[in-house]
């Protein structure tokens, strides 16, 4: 295509409330044929709400909610975002976004705040050491889980929700369950994308019944679950090296390896900047039938109908 025709299309694109790099990135987004889709925030709305706190015998789990909830204030993660909204039932009702925090006097901060993309938080409140994350990391630090929170964390998952562990100086205390949304475009947007010949692929961290329970509310087939940051980028290398061309849309800190290894990056508008920074395109309104967009918009810019 001319320079002309590619200035056309980046304008074009911008007035579809999609952000181009560089004009050279529709001749990319026009060869892709597969398309792995991130889960949380992408596919779903990412605007988790707990649904229950489970404590450990012996346990309260006022004190599971509201240490976790002290911790993951600092968190930028959706999970973590929705278990400080919850910190006390007051507050539950409101806080999804960052913007609508509320102070919490009842809990000092975390102090040395860490975040393991893909894995949790952890960090000391009240003088507690605190970790709150996927049941499998509690039990790497020597936290297994006790056979109550074990149940709670089996029964969350058998209904599609993700539950996460909370323990403190050293022992598994509860069990926190989130939930998620799927945004009500997503199904139309994988149709959509099948009809122009690519092949969507879940993408997620999460547990894979929570994947599959999103999965079949959108119509996709091929899932990929329980996934570490730098797995996500082995998954797209691996389609890849079968000769697929891919693209992938994500948002996350946890996704940024990855867009930047796609053949084409897109990051939901809506997500953080370290997704945004490692990718090509941006998504600004966080609408994945911009994705589909994109695509038409890059096939008619270099007029190839496929
Ligand atoms: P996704 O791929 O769906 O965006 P992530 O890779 O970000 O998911 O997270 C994978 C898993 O790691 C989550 O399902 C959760 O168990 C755990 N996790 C990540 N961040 C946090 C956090 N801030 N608080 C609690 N758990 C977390
Ligand atoms: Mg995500």
């Amino acid at each position: 295509a001319t320079p002309t025709a590619l200035m056309v299309g980046t304008g074009r694109g911008a007035q579809l409330g999609i952000l181009i790099k560089g004009p050279e990135v529709l001749e990319s987004t026009r060869r892709v044929d597969t398309i792995v889709l991130d889960k949380t925030g992408t596919v779903t709305t990412g605007e988790m709400t707990v649904h229950s706190v489970v404590a450990a015998d012996g346990e309260s789990a006022d004190d599971v909610r509201r240490l976790a909830a002290a911790l993951e204030s600092a968190s930028e993660h959706p999970i973590g975002r929705a278990i400080a909204a919850a910190s006390t039932p007051e507050d539950a009702p409101v806080g999804i976004g960052s913007e609508i925090r509320t102070p919490r006097p009842q809990v000092s901060p975390a102090e040395g705040f860490t975040n393991r993309a893909g894995l949790g938080v952890e960090g000391v409140v009240d003088g507690h050491a605190v970790v709150v994350g996927r049941p499998s990391l509690l039990a790497d630090w020597s936290q297994p889980l006790p056979p109550e929170l074990a149940e709670a964390v089996d029964r969350a998952q058998g209904e599609g929700f993700t539950a996460v562990a909370v323990g403190w100086d050293g022992r598994a205390r509860g069990v926190i369950v989130v939930g998620d949304t799927v945004k009500p475009t997503s199904a139309e947007a994988v149709r959509e994308l099948r009809a122009l010949g690519l092949e969507p692929i879940l993408l997620t961290g999460d547990n894979e019944r929570a994947a599959r329970h999103v999965a079949a509310q959108v119509g996709i087939n091929g899932i990929v679950a329980d996934v570490l940051p730098a797995d996500k980028v082995a998954e797209v290398r691996r389609l890849q090296e079968m000769g697929l061309v891919v693209a992938m849309v994500g948002d996350g800190v946890n996704d940024a390896a990855a867009l930047a290894q796609a053949d084409l990056g897109l990051a939901m508008g809506t997500g953080t900047d370290v997704a945004i920074e490692a990718s090509d395109l941006t998504l600004v309104r966080g609408d994945l039938r911009v994705a589909v967009d994109a695509i038409r918009l890059s096939r008619r810019t270099l007029g190839t109908i496929k």
